[in-house]
């Protein structure tokens, strides 16, 4: 392994993975930190936790937990991988986590969550979304963790253990390229700095700050951080040219399970309902248990095995309001996503192999559900949603879509893409 990467949640665990399979490195995600087994064949892991919103000093732990097994496998380099939107709060947990990183490891850390391509971009340390500063942007208002502050060496000077650790590499410097980047670091570390906050508004500054911090034990960031890492390998002669990630696709049947009721989720089940069978899934006649898994299982491995099988709870707005008001809104989701799972599993046993999945909260029934610890990275259907495979066992292949993403023949397209 050339390069560990600590992830604080799945789907952006995801989308770095996406990224480096996209730049080359043969790449695998797990699920948690791996407990035991065989060492994944790759040239990236991803350990995807759920350290976000969790107490700061358990988000220390599992990414310590995540770095010892990193290191223990070999890795060259560390990436501690955050939102692009820099979702944190005072507390933490993007400071405490680097600084405890940081105390292993040692160095003076990057810290650029810009993407360009998704409209995040960083300048004098202040970060936008799209045209305005973050704290305009609807991150403003996130339930859990708002953005109030653009700054992001104010915010993180914050949340570290000494605030007047964190510096900042503008962009003057960094449109100088590699080698001004990597001496306005060294200048910072002279200076007692462990965090940089560095500037970046196009692709070009992430592969130019990607250059630069070659040698760095750990880097913080976003997915972009990610893009300029391949190449420092390659220079090293340890990677091969860049190819595009394939995944050995097994024989075997094809399944949707959409348990999102976002817009777009249901503009695709829509787009494939009259095509392909389908079953609608329905909160109240799974609690009256008029409907299990079981029956679900059975009616799929009735079907033509040609086409996909479309298995959905997708609803209209009015529809999920009648459901929470019958049910409340936690049992009305744990009954869904409890029978997705079930019915994933059993479809696995009745021979799917291709699998889609719609709704974050879904997707990580189904993956708890299929009891999956590793997935192999493969070819993009849209940027930041791959396919890809369970590793061991059954071959099988996922693609996970959070609900809202994607356009309307997503479904079609993804089992085009994997053929
Ligand atoms: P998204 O990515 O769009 O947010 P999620 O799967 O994360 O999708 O969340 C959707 C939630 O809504 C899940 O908990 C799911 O179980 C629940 N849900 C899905 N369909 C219905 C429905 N018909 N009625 C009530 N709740 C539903």
């Amino acid at each position: 392994m050339l390069l560990g990467v600590i992830a604080d949640d799945f789907t952006g665990a995801t989308d770095i993975a996406s990224m480096l399979a996209k730049n080359g490195m043969r790449t695998v995600q797990t699920v948690g930190v791996p407990q035991a087994g065989d060492p994944p064949a790759a040239d990236a892991v991803v350990v995807a936790l759920k350290s976000r919103t969790i107490p700061a000093a358990e988000a220390v732990a599992q990414s310590l937990a995540a770095l010892d097994w990193l290191l223990a496998q070999g890795a060259r380099q560390i990436v501690f991988k955050y939102c692009s939107t820099f979702d944190s709060t005072d507390e933490g947990n993007i400071g405490p986590v680097a600084d405890a990183l940081l105390d292993r490891l040692g160095g003076i850390a990057v810290v650029c969550p810009a993407f360009p391509a998704n409209k995040r971009t960083i300048y004098r340390g202040y970060l936008f979304v799209g045209d305005v500063l973050l704290s305009e942007s609807s991150m403003k208002d996130h339930p859990l963790t708002p953005m109030t502050d653009p700054s992001l060496v104010r915010v993180l000077a914050r949340q570290v253990r000494e605030p007047g650790s964190v510096g900042l590499v503008g962009h003057e410097t960094v449109a100088q390229g590699a080698m001004a980047i990597s001496t306005a670091l060294a200048a910072l570390a002279r200076q007692g700095k462990r965090l940089a906050v560095v500037d970046a508004v196009a692709d070009g500054d992430l592969r130019a700050i990607g250059a630069a911090i070659a040698d760095a034990p750990l880097l913080t960031g976003g997915s972009g951080i990610a893009m300029g890492l391949p190449d420092n390998f390659r220079r090293l002669g340890l990677l091969e040219e860049a190819g595009a990630a394939t995944l050995e696709v097994p024989e075997g049947r094809a399944a949707v399970l959409a348990g999102s009721c976002s817009a777009a989720t249901r503009g695709q089940v829509a787009a494939v309902a009259a095509a392909w069978p389908t079953l609608r899934l329905d909160p109240l006649e799974l609690a009256a248990g008029r409907q299990s898994a079981g029956g679900v299982v059975a009616w799929a491995a009735a079907q033509d095995p040609g086409r996909p099988v479309l298995i959905y709870s997708t609803a209209e707005p009015e529809a999920v309001r009648a459901a929470q008001d019958s049910l409340g809104r936690e049992r009305a989701a744990a009954v869904l996503e409890e029978a997705f799972a079930a019915v994933a599993a059993g479809l696995v046993a009745g021979g799917v192999r291709r699998m889609v999945v719609a709704g974050g909260e879904t997707a990580g029934a189904v993956v708890g559900g299929l009891g999956l610890d590793a997935l192999t990275i493969g070819p993009e259907i849209d940027p930041g949603v791959p396919w890809v495979q369970a590793t061991g066992g059954s071959g099988l292949c996922l693609a996970l879509k959070s609900g809202n993403f994607g356009g309307e023949d997503f479904f079609a397209k993804a089992f085009v893409t994997l053929a």
